[in-house]
């Protein structure tokens, strides 16, 4: 009798059932599959910068994005199950103990996550189990490009303009109607305590209340498209930073995965057909091609982003003055009300609009000299959308450290207040 085929589905930040290629194929190419999700050790620690990696706005987010995906997979006959642990070990002990030949995983592009991943297949050398990765992160497949990664343009706008001209977005993968796997043990008896115990609540005034999970997004994007045709305004709102809806606040569900970036494309796509295209629903589009050239810079660059501290002039700072500048502009209270109100809501919610983003990280780079990488550290932490190539990649390019050096992202923050908070609704609303 052939030998049952068994792989493993590991489960990263791809945290959904429509459209992931890791998952359709596993499925295909198995007689079962038991697909699972790893809280590795390493998301729970404190980095360098004295900032923890995951802290608990994310980790809550997180907890939701996993109780929908085990119950989605429930529904399709199969669940998630839970590990933690030291991520290599934990997946050896897994596919020795299901015999499983393969494991189908989301590509990865960061020198963490690649660490990570490098750990994981040389251990599984032993047991003769491969593992095969997918793209999943991105609106375009590296392979369409008509450059290699090494040879990405160092500048957004021209890798724009070539890659509108020439590459088409792959059509989305349907969801498995069915998946066989062993019995799985429900996941809130195997929750562990470090998500299980979280309680934070997001304040009241939060532009959004963001839930995890596949179905969340589906509803925040129904929303946002075709409840109030929000979309056909983005171009004109999305310099905003009170409401829920100056922009789209796809970001956190982007960022576990829980909506593919190709999804949201095809239902732009079908948003235009119904409601007509505009500068708008075009000006979407070109935010999500920002996110994939962050992820192309992230795959070309690497190490080089995390290394690069030009920017900082805090050498000559002392210990003491550093650590009350950041302790400052952590807690909102530089006295610059414009930059106070941007990091209490970040504090107090998990997020902060892009236009805030922007202005807060120039105020630590070239009003307070700081060194780019803390405040890349504490956005780390804090943001529930968080995502390693647009995070650090936003960092840098504003430092003038990224691939398209430059010494003049200098916001002028009271022109920025007066322009965009002209009436101070928005400060009034963090600092009252
Ligand atoms: C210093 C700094 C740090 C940032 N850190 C992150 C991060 O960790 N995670 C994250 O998703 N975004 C990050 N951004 C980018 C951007 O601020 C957020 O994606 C955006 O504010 C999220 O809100 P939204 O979904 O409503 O955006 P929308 O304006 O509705 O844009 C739609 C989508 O396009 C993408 N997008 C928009 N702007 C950018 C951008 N500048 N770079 C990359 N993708 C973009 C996002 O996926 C976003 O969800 C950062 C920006 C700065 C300046």
């Amino acid at each position: 009798m052939a030998t049952k085929k068994i792989a493993l589905v590991w489960f990263k930040t791809n945290l959904r059932l429509r459209d992931n290629e890791c998952l359709l194929r596993a499925v295909a190419e198995n007689d079962e599959v038991i697909p699972f999700y790893c809280l590795d050790d390493q998301l729970l620690r404190t980095t360098k910068f004295g900032f923890k990696k995951a802290g608990d706005f994310r980790l809550k987010f997180l907890r939701e994005s996993l109780q929908q995906l085990d119950s989605d997979l429930r529904g399709v006959g199969s669940g998630l199950l839970l590990l933690k642990g030291v991520i290599e070990k934990e997946i050896f002990w897994l596919a020795n103990k299901h015999g499983a030949q393969k494991i189908y995983a989301e590509k990865e592009v960061a020198p963490e996550e690649l660490t990570t991943q490098k750990k994981v297949t040389d251990e599984l050398l032993i047991l003769n189990c491969a593992i095969s990765t997918f793209e999943c992160r991105n609106l375009f497949h590296s392979s369409d490009l008509p450059f290699s990664i090494e040879r990405l343009p160092d500048i957004f706008t021209d890798f724009r303009k070539i890659t509108e001209k020439t590459v088409a977005v792959r059509p989305v993968f349907p969801a498995p109607s069915v998946i066989k796997s062993p019995p799985i043990a429900a996941l809130n008896l195997t929750l562990p305590d470090e998500l299980n115990s979280i309680s934070i609540s997001i304040d009241q005034r939060a532009s959004i209340q963001f839930k995890g999970g596949e179905q969340a997004a589906r509803q925040r994007l129904q929303y946002y498209f075709f409840q109030t045709q929000a979309l056909s305004s983005y171009k004109e709102t999305r310099n905003g930073m009170v409401g829920e809806r100056f922009s789209s606040k796809f970001s956190a569900w982007l960022a576990l995965g829980c909506i593919s970036a190709k999804e949201i494309y095809r239902e732009i796509k079908r948003y235009e057909i119904i409601y007509g295209s505009n500068e708008s629903t075009y000006w979407l589009v070109f935010e999500l091609l920002w996110r994939d050239y962050f992820g192309f810079c992230m795959e070309k660059n690497g190490k080089r982003y995390f290394l690069n501290s030009d920017s900082l002039s805090s050498g000559s700072m002392s210990q003491e003055h550093f650590e009350t500048a950041l302790t400052n502009w952590i807690n909102g209270t530089t006295g610059v009300s414009f930059i106070d109100a941007n990091m209490k809501e970040l504090k107090l919610t998990g997020f902060m609009s892009n236009r805030g983003r922007q202005n807060v990280a120039s105020y630590l780079c070239n009003n307070l000299r700081l060194d780019w990488r803390y405040g890349a550290a504490y956005f780390e932490q804090q943001l529930i959308d968080y995502d390693v190539c647009n995070n650090w990649g936003n960092w840098a390019y504003l430092a003038g450290v990224g691939n398209d050096p430059r010494t003049n992202r200098v916001f002028n923050i009271n022109k920025q207040a007066a322009t965009y908070d002209p009436d101070n609704t928005f400060q009034h609303l963090w600092l009252t």
